[in-house]
């Protein structure tokens, strides 16, 4: 597959934008071409532009991920990545996306705001992929495709909200059979014990993963995301990607962190925490089935599931309400907290599965 055939013509052909720390980017002892304010006002160096292309921060992310600096891309988020995806790939109201439902609502979100038809092809009731099926999907020619392409196929692994790790095989038969980008968003790979696929690139140049900084590395406020994939494509990625994409507060945060501290403590903590939340959960009548789970969130399927969602959110306790997800009637999607956070919902619940024909009960059917 060549990469270069799947990208739109404006992007193959665009020039970027040179910014001034991009054209020099050694040591100077005056710089005066990038308009800035000589003085540092406000301490921090926060009067000069940031390294454009993250070099330092790179480098530690190449050790510890162990992927090469010039297959990575940072972004604000791994939003960001996801966003540029669809610039570099969808022509806009012609190529198409793919996405696997129950999975993370921005994919489809990105592909309207950019004009790019999706077709769903949902998982199955265990929420794993139908991967002949998705094949079939694109070679089904339909009055929307108008001449355009199934260019981006978005898979979540662990898969968010339903947690689970979606089958490697499946995985990799779409690697190697479907015609464009296959992204892997590893959001939550940290708290699933499986090596990344970032590891075999070198095998499939259509595969992106992605994970971010915002889940096990508890850096969610910093914004930083981060893209695996080819140099062509993090080539590509860089062009596109507004010239000081990630501000230098975030770069120094992060890699602060990397000197702090290793999470690996921190994620072994989460997933006692998850054990214990789950066996506990499973004590309550209400509560009818615990999906197993991959990442640091629970999926709970409940006998009146909008009732407990919002007698939790009465007492302080929002949890996530994923009941109109296909697959995922009854569902909330508990994230796992801190020892305390967790103990707190435990509490509540025991509260209501004690209490059940109490005021508590009846205060919430009065306020709904
Ligand atoms: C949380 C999450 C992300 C992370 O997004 P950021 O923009 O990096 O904070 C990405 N993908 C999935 C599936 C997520 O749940």
């Amino acid at each position: 597959m060549k990469i270069e055939n799947l990208v739109r013509d404006n992007i193959r052909r665009l020039k970027p934008y040179s910014s001034a720390r991009s054209e020099y980017s050694g040591t100077a002892s005056v710089f005066l071409d990038a308009n800035e304010n000589g003085h540092d006002l406000f301490g921090g160096s926060l009067n000069r532009y940031p390294d454009p292309l993250q070099g330092a921060l790179k480098e530690r992310i190449a050790k510890l991920k162990n992927v090469p600096p010039e297959s990575i891309f940072l972004g604000n988020g791994s939003d960001e990545a996801i966003d540029l995806l669809f610039r570099i790939f969808c022509e806009p109201g012609r190529d198409e996306a793919i996405t696997c439902p129950p999975t993370y609502g921005m994919y489809q979100v990105q592909a309207d705001i950019h004009g790019t038809p999706v077709r769903r092809v949902l998982l199955t009731e265990g929420f794993q992929l139908n991967a002949e099926a998705v094949l079939n999907e694109i070679s089904s020619p339909s009055g929307v495709r108008g001449g355009g392409r199934g260019k981006l196929l978005f898979l979540c692994s662990p898969n968010n909200p339903t947690g689970n790790l979606l089958d490697p095989t499946a995985i990799e038969f779409l690697l190697k059979n479907f015609p464009g980008i296959v992204m892997v968003d590893e959001a939550y790979g940290d708290f699933s014990g499986v090596p990344s696929w970032s590891q075999r690139l070198a095998e499939f140049p259509n595969l992106v993963v992605l994970q971010t900084f915002s889940k096990a590395w508890a850096l969610a406020g910093a914004r930083l995301g981060m893209a695996f994939a080819s140099p062509e494509i993090t080539h590509y990625l860089n062009s596109v990607k507004y010239p000081y994409n990630v501000g230098l507060p975030t770069q120094r945060a992060v890699l602060a962190a990397f000197e702090k501290q290793d999470v690996t403590t921190v994620v072994d903590e989460i997933l006692t925490e998850r054990k214990r939340l789950a066996e506990a959960l499973g004590q309550f009548d209400f509560v009818e089935k615990i999906h197993p789970s991959d990442a640091n969130f629970l999926l709970v399927k409940m006998k009146d599931s909008s009732l407990i969602f919002n007698y939790l959110k009465q007492n302080g306790v929002v949890v996530r309400d994923r009941s109109k997800e296909p697959h995922c009637e009854g569902c909330l999607r508990i994230t796992v907290g801190t020892g305390p956070e967790n103990t707190q919902l435990l509490k509540l619940l025991e509260a209501l599965a004690g209490d059940q024909n109490s005021i508590i009960q009846n205060s919430i059917i009065q306020s709904l």
